[in-house]
């Protein structure tokens, strides 16, 4: 998952863009990268890191300009390498900058055809380049000296045709404006907003809603799935339906875990999503154990706090924070490699014993993933004396992997792939495991705006709505992203490899 922001305004948006990715870091710890246009000239830094560490005073000071996109990263494709940090830049037609979030299914497929066809060469191995160059393409063969925003529409019409998977996109064409969109499935989020600056209507588009909140631009609405906008250098508003075949089917994983619980997505409250999902756990537990002997309901921070409230209040349960975070320790399925995440989720979580010791406790997370966390945090919580570990997961088993953004990429490194529940529970080390349905988890997100009748829920069920993906993808999907292959590729990082940008890239 990345965060991806863009901006439109009558003075410097430098400082904006910088909080903006602030707000949205939760979406990726990996890289950062800000481009700007001001007189002519494309700026930019980008590098690997939080936001805090890759931009300093200078590189502040660089980022000139009324206009501006801004990207962060968390790696679902090749690695860390620091070539890899966005905004990605082609020169030609006009010099085009482009922030992406998603992740293409058919990229083979339009690499070969970006190199046979179009003769453009990729420099990477991601797919945001890709879909950069099928853009740029899209916008070239239209032959225009000056693009208008029916040609900036046609080109993502020509985008929208070729490119199959879920894609969020903020692109700054230099001298012409912002143009955003999104896919015809609107897997992934991404919402505008404007408000009126002393010297006219500013514009801002981000992942998230909560963006727009803190930088006091007020949410317009959702870009549509297919849909795309332009905002012109002038301010100007344009919008357009550049797909022709639609199916809502917006990310329910994003309601699960990786928005932050503010904000608001196709209409839906995050922050409801969850209460609702813990009210269907404590109905599902009253269901399978009227008798349960659970003693207290213990969240783990912090996607789950929400959901674990609500469970025992409605189930009449003491609710506790016995797991203690320390907030200076990233999240742990961000850290490349299976041997250091589990290093970290020790160092990330201690035990209040008082709180476990002599009693049968319900721990609850928002989805068991890898297995890896709650496993430590289990016997975490026998070491603290808990007589009995109970377990709640807010979704249901993630049994596939995600080809849609989120890096869940290998079958095999999945601990539901295959398995029932009942084996998830010994694996896991846990007393008793209680799931969230399927159904209550799309009725927990659908509460919310009953006008999207289809989430894209792949990782549980294994449909994917693009209906490109068969075993053959899965498989070489997985040997490019497994956790082996994600630390050889970070062995191999090579400096920033950016090519033809005003570009302060110096350390
Ligand atoms: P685990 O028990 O190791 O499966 O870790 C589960 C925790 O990691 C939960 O809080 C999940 O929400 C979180 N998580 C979310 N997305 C991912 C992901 N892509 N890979 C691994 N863990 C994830």
């Amino acid at each position: 998952m990345c965060g991806i922001v863009g901006i439109v305004a009558k003075s410097n948006v430098n400082q904006e863009l910088y909080d903006a990715l602030t707000v949205l870091q939760h979406r990726g710890q990996d890289a950062a990268g800000i481009v700007t246009w001001s007189e002519g000239r494309l700026n930019q830094r980008k590098g690997n890191g939080l936001v805090k560490d890759v931009f300093r005073r200078r590189h502040m000071e660089s980022l000139q300009g009324n206009v501006g996109i801004g990207h962060i990263r968390y790696p679902t494709a090749g690695g860390s390498s620091p070539a890899l940090a966005q905004p990605f830049y082609v020169n030609s037609p006009y010099g085009i900058s482009l922030a992406h979030n998603g992740n293409l299914t058919n990229t083979e497929e339009l690499s070969r055809e970006l190199f046979r066809s179009d003769l453009r060469h990729l420099n990477t191995n991601s797919d945001s380049e890709v879909i950069l160059n099928i853009f740029a393409h899209e916008l070239q063969c239209l032959g225009k000296l000056s693009p208008s925003a029916e040609d900036v529409f046609a080109a993502v019409s020509g985008v929208h045709k070729r490119c199959r998977g879920g894609y969020a996109v903020i692109s700054l064409i230099a001298n012409y404006g912002v143009v955003a969109f999104r896919d015809p499935h609107g897997i992934r989020p991404i919402v505008f907003g404007s408000r009126d600056g002393k010297k006219g209507k500013e514009y801002m588009v981000a992942s998230e809603s909560v963006a727009l909140d803190v930088l006091g631009f007020k949410l317009e609405r959702d870009i549509a799935p297919g849909e795309a906008i332009y905002i012109d250098l002038e301010g100007n508003f344009h919008s357009h339906q550049c797909a022709e075949a639609i199916v809502v089917s917006p990310c329910i994983f994003e309601h699960v875990y990786f928005s932050r619980p503010d904000s608001i997505m196709d209409g839906v409250s995050v922050y409801k999503t969850r209460l609702r999902q813990g009210e269907k756990l404590a109905e599902k537990v009253e269901r399978l154990r009227p008798d349960h002997d659970i003693d207290v309901i213990i969240p783990i921070p912090d996607s789950s706090r929400i959901a674990a409230q609500l469970m025992a209040h409605n189930l009449d349960i003491k609710f506790r924070e016995g797991l203690i975070k320390n907030r200076y320790i990233g999240r742990t399925f961000i850290m490349p490699g299976q041997s250091q995440r589990k290093k970290s989720v020790r160092q990330k979580l201690n035990a209040i014993g008082l709180e476990f010791s002599g009693k049968n406790v319900m721990l609850v997370d928002d989805s068991i993933v890898r297995g890896t966390t709650c496993k430590q945090i289990i016997q975490m919580a026998r070491d603290a004396g808990a007589a009995k570990v109970y377990f709640a997961s807010a979704a249901p088993p993630v049994r596939y992997p995600n080809v849609y953004g989120i890096d869940m990429p290998s079958a095999d490194e999945l601990i539901a792939h295959g398995k029932t529940e009942d084996e998830i529970c010994e694996l896991i080390g846990a007393d008793w495991l209680v799931y969230q349905d399927l159904d209550d988890l799309i009725d927990s997100s659908s509460e919310g705006n009953p006008e999207i009748t289809q989430f894209d829920c792949s990782v549980f069920d294994g449909n994917y709505i693009t209906g490109d993906v068969d075993q053959e993808y899965l498989d070489q999907l997985a040997r490019a992203r497994s956790d082996a292959n994600k630390s050889l590729n970070d062995d191999n990082e090579e400096d920033d490899a950016v090519i033809g940008l005003h570009n302060d890239g110096t350390d």
